[in-house]
């Protein structure tokens, strides 16, 4: 197993119901270069019928969409305190 695997295995997720990040389906549907289907290292954006779609569950919060979509298409923010990821040492 890769080092990148190993370490992935090593997070936790402890999802909230509300959605930290949300996505502007008005502006993606406008948008040509929907790079976000490609940066997003843990895959929360997805192509569905042409659409681009989000799901926030498996969100590593590491902040490359809020800075690599071009059209400021997301609304933004951590998961509330006690909510999202966290790394089990040892
Ligand atoms: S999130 Fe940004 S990059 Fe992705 S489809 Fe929407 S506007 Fe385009
Ligand atoms: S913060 Fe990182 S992991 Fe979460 S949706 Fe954006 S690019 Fe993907």
């Amino acid at each position: 197993m890769s080092d990148r695997a190993e370490k992935l295995l090593t997070i936790r997720h402890n999802v909230s119901r509300t959605a930290h990040i949300v996505l502007d389906d008005g502006i993606c549907k406008s948008c040509g270069q929907q790079a976000c289907l490609y940066f997003c290292p843990a895959g929360c954006f997805s192509l569905v019928d042409r659409e681009v779609k989000f799901q926030y569950e498996g969100c590593l919060e590491c902040g490359t969409c809020r800075v690599m979509c071009a059209h400021n298409a997301l609304k933004w923010d951590y998961p509330q305190g006690g909510y999202g990821v966290s790394v089990r040492l040892g």
